[in-house]
């Protein structure tokens, strides 16, 4: 594999220090768009992230975290959050280097990430306990809220530095400590943006990075000084990791992937419709949880809606990613790229008929990069596996509908519910369909919206519980009951009278 004349060579971020793993192995990022090495990692082992969690529970028990107010705590997080304000061009390269998607993506996540931290960090001082109206009214009944410890954070390659937010954030503003596992295709802008908080301040071991695969992220949820861990990333991975977290007990909070509905109704504004179809499964090549992968077109604009989305769909202009024209970069990694084939061709296999795209797309400035041409399935069923498995790439299966109830029936039946999208003018059918949908959010008239105040996560198996919102910091905490007696009237269990 070629490999990039300033290769950038990364290594683990531990109690506040640049570390080699104690294995001295490394491993390679590629760069999907070139198809050449562009940086190296170390390999972390369980050692590391054994170490990783020491840190983190010295830093935890450390009065210099544990002592902050929350007042206090919040404001050092709000200094982060113009750090990485400052450096948001470049972790947003970085990002387009490791995962391929558009920098005007990028840039525009990096811009929003620090709001995460305004508003938990705003958070964190109205974290409050209730004092409980007892009926034994000569006792003082409250309740504490505390951090739960260590939190093991491990996150996918889609948008690495945006989704370890998501779970970070809140677990700070609670107070907890924590350590995250990047993915092993998309680790450095995750190392880049956490090494800046020692930058603003935050003591060293409260954040600590382990790079590595599968077997890193396994060591963490193992290991018994983690208190919790928030997990984004497929189906399979959350699967595994549930089982192993939950045989030494410990909670976990899961993101998983979806095979959300992007449902149009022949009273929509067609125009919006169309653009809400297309933005909705190509952005981001299709990388991304909340993709609308499954249209349900009402039978009335069913032809006239798919010959729109197919002529768009050819004019898609594939490239780099850098390029301010690029509507659609390349598929993040190879293993990636080779089940998007996959699918689409056991799809073709089991009668689906290919409307636009179905294949590799070769680019000539890109010989060796990973690209994959928009594609636009139809003439399956809603049981057919291409329209239940997620593809996680740029492939739209089409499915025609006839009533709202047909539209409820078919957008349901599917083991996932992350995400739903509703075009209508009818606004009573609009919130009709919302309360009927099986997903954490239903969108009505737009699609792929999500932002730091509104809560976000899975029904069914897209996971259990939520990021984004006030409720999410709950995720990072546990309440305690403090009993006083006030009285001094002590009721002695070995003299009570019958
Ligand atoms: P993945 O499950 O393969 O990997 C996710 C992370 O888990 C990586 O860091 C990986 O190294 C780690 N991992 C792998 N095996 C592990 C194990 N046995 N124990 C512990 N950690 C392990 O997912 P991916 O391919 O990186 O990401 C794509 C998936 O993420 C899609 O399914 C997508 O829908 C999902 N996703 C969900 C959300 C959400 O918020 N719901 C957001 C983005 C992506």
């Amino acid at each position: 594999m070629a490999v990039a004349a300033n290769l950038a060579q990364y290594r683990l971020y531990i109690g506040g220090e640049d570390v080699d793993a104690a294995s001295g192995e490394t491993f390679e990022a590629l760069n999907p768009t070139t198809g050449e090495v562009w940086a190296t990692h170390a390999l972390a082992g369980a050692e590391d992230v054994a170490r990783a969690v020491r840190a983190a529970r010295a830093a935890f028990d450390d009065e210099a975290w544990r002592g902050l107010s929350p007042t206090r705590r919040g404001r050092l997080m709000m200094r982060w959050a113009d750090r990485i304000g400052e450096r948001a061009e470049e972790i947003a390269r970085i990002e387009v280097s490791d995962n391929g998607k558009l920098y005007k993506e990028m840039l525009a996540q990096l811009r929003v990430i620090p709001e995460w931290l305004y508003y938990f960090g705003g958070l964190a001082d109205k974290v409050e306990g209730r004092v409980i109206p007892l009926d034994n009214t000569s006792v003082l009944n409250y309740t504490l809220r505390e951090p739960l410890g260590v939190v093991g954070i491990i996150v996918p390659w889609n948008s690495p530095v945006l989704l370890t937010m998501y779970a970070l954030a809140p677990a700070l503003a609670a107070g907890n400590a924590v350590v995250v596992k990047p993915s092993e295709h998309a680790a450095a802008s995750v190392l880049e943006t956490l090494r800046l908080a020692d930058e603003a301040g935050f003591p060293p071991g409260v954040l600590n990075v382990v790079t590595g695969a599968g077997e890193a992220g396994a060591a963490l949820v193992d290991d018994p000084g983690v208190a919790k861990i928030s997990f984004t990333g497929s189906e399979a991975t959350g699967k595994v990791i549930a089982a192993r977290a939950g045989s030494r007990l410990a909670p976990v909070t899961l993101e998983l992937g979806g095979k959300s509905p992007n449902i149009v109704f022949a009273d929509a504004a067609l125009d919006a419709a169309e653009a809400g179809l297309l933005a909705g499964i190509f952005a981001a090549s299709g990388q991304s949880c909340v993709a609308g992968s499954r249209a349900l077109l009402q039978r009335d604009v069913y032809e006239e809606l798919l010959e729109r989305v197919r002529q768009r769909t050819a004019s898609i202009v594939l490239g780099d990613p850098l390029d301010g024209g690029t509507q659609m970069g390349p598929i993040a990694n190879p293993a990636q790229l080779e089940r998007v084939e996959t699918m689409v061709e056991a799809a073709c296999g089991e009668g689906a008929r290919v409307l636009a795209g179905g294949e590799r797309a070769a680019l000539d400035r890109f010989p060796a990069g990973l690209f994959y041409e928009p594609t636009i399935l139809y003439g399956v069923g809603n049981d057919a596996r291409i329209a239940q498995d997620e593809v996680f790439g740029p492939v739209l299966t089409v499915l025609p509908f006839e009533t709202e109830d047909e539209a409820a029936a078919i957008a349901n039946a599917t083991r996932f519910g992350l995400a739903a999208g509703v075009w209508t003018r009818d606004v009573k059918r609009a919130h009709r369909m919302a309360r009927r949908l099986r997903a954490g959010t239903v969108w009505i008239n737009t699609y792929r919206a999500i932002t730091f105040n509104s809560p976000f996560g899975g029904y069914k198996e897209s996971g259990f519980g939520r990021v984004n919102g006030a409720e999410a910091i709950d995720g990072f905490l546990q309440t305690k009951s403090v009993w006083t007696e006030l009285s001094e009237d002590v009721q002695d269990p070995f003299v009570m009278k019958i």
